[in-house]
């Protein structure tokens, strides 16, 4: 429970708070639970859920106890009161996700479309979230905002790619991507995102690295439940990490780097770009699949025993490749425990879950957290 005990904040807004994240992660209390959960006086919960109730946040649903005593009235959290929406914008992709206050997904959409610094391009974004909008029939009032997850380093403020070699759109900014979107537009680092995404999804689990292992490498650093950014807003860089002296050609421009070796496309250009059709051969036993995902391991097995060796913290296996993870989650633990110098289970290794929406619900629940924040 996210319970808040922050030392200066006013009792009676801690209170409200501590009533209404009760209640986000519990449908269905009655007003005497909340007492005993929270040790609280009947009168400042009934006073509390009256003005939740007020404001919309919170309603009545139903009522709970046995049929002998007198029933008591319960109560749950509105979890579309407010909503925020999330892009995610690769080369070929534009994703598009309605989260709710309890960071579930409600509505998803994904098209094809190839990246263009161009007014048409930001002009389909916009009637993406506008089709979005309207599926989910919320009024516009309660969209709290439009979180825009992309390949490249964002400054701190949320408002401009200052590294964008991935899709060449150094210095754009979150106003030019807003162009036809009418609310608040920030942007985000994709893996950013995506582990934030992670950490809410996995109860709010504190510490971890999420490893993005798409057509690039992105990581991020998670620790307190917090994005840890790095000085120059670079951390976790781990693509960049070099497994291999003057080893093969990266795009940033050295040599050797994790991400020449398992990046996603490593392994989906021996079977035309489509990376399920290389399990499929994988699982079909195809040789040459074989050796190259044998290859894979092992380089992947260097980078997540780096990283727990550094960071002491679960390590979590997102992006293209961490949707089919799973099934050889084992065999990677045993590679990865050969190489770590204390730990020989590998315990810490774990498949994402969140699938290809992981970075556009990340890039959501960015005003999700700010809003419940507020509460
Ligand atoms: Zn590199």
């Amino acid at each position: 429970m996210r319970t808040k005990y922050t030392a200066n904040m006013e009792i009676k807004k801690l209170n409200r708070s501590n009533i209404y994240l009760l209640l986000l992660e519990n449908q269905g209390l009655s007003r005497q639970e909340i007492v005993l959960k929270l040790g609280l006086s009947l009168p400042t919960v009934t006073q509390n859920i009256e003005e939740l109730i007020a404001e919309g946040l919170v309603a009545e649903s139903g009522f709970i106890g046995n049929t002998g005593g007198r029933r008591a009235r319960s109560y749950s959290a509105v979890l579309n009161a407010r909503v925020a929406i999330g892009l995610d914008v690769t080369k070929h992709h534009i994703t598009c996700a309605a989260v709710d206050l309890s960071g579930n997904i409600i509505e998803y959409i994904r098209i094809r479309q190839k990246f263009e610094r161009t007014d048409n391009y930001y002009k389909i974004l916009g009637s993406l979230v506008n089709d979005i909008i309207e599926k989910i029939k919320i009024p516009p009032s309660r969209v709290l905002g439009v979180g825009i997850g992309v390949p490249g380093l964002v400054t701190a403020d949320n408002n401009r790619i200052f590294y964008g070699e991935i899709l060449n759109f150094d210095g754009a900014t979150s106003a030019e991507f807003g162009r036809h979107i009418p609310y608040p537009v920030s942007l985000h680092n994709d893996a950013n995102a995506a582990g934030f995404a992670e950490i809410w999804s996995h109860d709010f689990l504190a510490n971890s690295f999420y490893l993005m292992l798409s057509n690039n490498i992105g990581g991020s650093v998670l620790i307190n439940g917090q994005i840890y950014s790095g000085e120059n807003l670079r951390s976790g860089e781990i693509g960049h990490l070099k497994i291999v002296p003057n080893g093969k050609q990266c795009y940033c421009g050295q040599k050797g780097c994790f991400d020449a070796y398992c990046a996603a496309t490593v392994l989906s250009n021996y079977t035309e770009g489509n990376l399920d059709k290389f399990f499929e051969k994988l699982r079909a036993k195809d040789p040459q699949t074989e050796k190259l995902w044998d290859e894979y391991l092992d380089f992947l097995a260097q980078a997540v025993s780096s990283i727990n060796t550094l960071f002491d913290s679960t390590v979590i296996l997102g992006g293209y490749v961490g949707e089919y993870i799973e099934e050889y989650l084992d065999d990677l633990k045993s590679r990865a425990a050969k190489l770590h110098p204390f730990d020989k289970g590998s315990a810490y290794l774990q498949a994402c879950k969140y699938k290809k929406q992981a970075i556009a619900a990340g890039a959501a629940l960015s005003y999700i957290d700010e809003f419940i924040a507020s509460v």
